[in-house]
């Protein structure tokens, strides 16, 4: 082992509980989709992963196209993993997801059993482990029947390859739907990550009610919109930016940094900087404020924005006049 863990990493994070599970996370938790990949620094992704640990993150999000390349993503975490993190694993919570492209033909795409279980053999190979604590479906299959998808979710539990399964991107009827089918299996759906921030909150027009009503945990993805809602765009797109980047993959580019969402940030920008933050952590904070959020998925570039981040928690409440003048600003 080349690294021991702080023996404080529990003293200040807080814990929530996953929906109805036994499952608590880390109000903060970090997700591997982008800087980790092989066209990054090995030292900076062990540099995150280690600080992130040591401040009480015990939550790692993967996927199966994180990168690029695709599958890169968790070959990095395996590499630390087993360098840094193996005597820990009981203290972590390491997902995995399924369902955009991974391989070619018809089997590593979508919804289906096949992909399903053969993707998430391939990604425990990557990442050296013997199992997943959560496994997503990664988006909805509007040609594979949901039986079938949540089946192949049920038969991964039950072959000791996941503990826990969830849902990302479904809209609240395929959510409740598929909450259903998965109760009937015995197995819950324990999770749902959704995209979230305070430039799009269509989880708010019904997601978050159906994950209260079902005892399923929310834990929102992109919280910043990639870095969007941060001081970092104010003046023009830095160079070291993910915008500057041209990473591909669904990546935040240049010509998404719109004229009028400066605009918004500069005004957004003032109230925090009122409330004694900056926006970054306001906009975590603003995610948090909702007690049906189980944890908020931070993508973090270097570790000073994880240090800065972490920040975020020492204000999560916001007075009436807060939120109405955010309000206005998002109209
Ligand atoms: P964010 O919206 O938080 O964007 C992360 C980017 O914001 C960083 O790379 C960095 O940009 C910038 N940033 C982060 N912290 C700070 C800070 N304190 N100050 C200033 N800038 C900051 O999240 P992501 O879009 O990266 O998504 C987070 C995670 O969510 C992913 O890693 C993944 O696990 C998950 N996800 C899931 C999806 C799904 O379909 N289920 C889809 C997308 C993400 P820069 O790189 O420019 O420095």
């Amino acid at each position: 082992m080349n690294y021991f863990a702080s023996s404080k990493r529990y003293q200040d994070m807080t814990y929530r509980r996953c929906g109805k599970s036994g499952l608590l996370l880390p109000a903060l938790s970090l997700g591997l989709w982008h800087n980790f990949g092989q066209i990054d620094s090995l030292d900076n992704a062990r540099n995150i992963l280690r600080l992130a640990f040591d401040n009480g993150i015990t939550h790692f999000d993967l996927a199966n196209n994180y990168g690029p390349p695709a599958g890169s993503a968790e070959e990095t975490f395996g590499t630390i993993f087993k360098s840094d993190f193996k005597n820990y694993r009981d203290e972590l919570i390491i997902s995995t997801k399924a369902g955009w492209k991974m391989w070619d033909g018809p089997y590593g795409d979508w919804g289906s059993k096949k992909y399903l279980v053969a993707s998430l053999d391939q990604s425990l190979q990557r990442m050296g482990l013997d199992y997943v604590d959560i496994y997503y479906h990664h988006r909805p299959d509007p040609n594979t029947p949901l039986e079938e998808t949540m089946s192949a979710l049920d038969l991964i539990v039950r072959q000791g390859k996941a503990l826990y399964v969830g849902i990302s991107s479904y809209s609240p009827s395929e959510t409740s739907h598929a909450a259903d089918l998965l109760k009937q299996l015995g197995t819950p759906c324990v999770i749902h990550q959704p995209k979230y921030s305070m430039f799009d909150r269509w989880i708010e027009g019904g997601l978050l009610d159906v994950l209260e009503q079902k005892g399923i945990g929310c834990i929102p993805f992109s919280p910043l919109a990639q870095g969007l809602l941060s001081n970092k765009y104010l003046n023009g797109i830095p160079k070291n930016s993910r915008a500057a980047s041209h990473r591909g993959n669904g990546a935040l580019e240049e010509d998404q940094i719109s004229e009028e969402k400066i605009q918004k940030v500069k005004r957004l920008n003032e109230i925090a900087m009122k409330r004694g933050q900056n926006l970054a952590q306001m906009a975590l904070a603003w995610i948090l404020k909702d007690q049906r959020i189980t944890s908020v998925l931070l993508g973090v570039s270097r570790p000073e924005q994880l240090t800065d981040s972490l920040k975020s928690l020492a204000n999560i409440s916001f007075t009436k006049d807060e939120l109405e003048s955010i309000n206005t600003i998002l109209k």
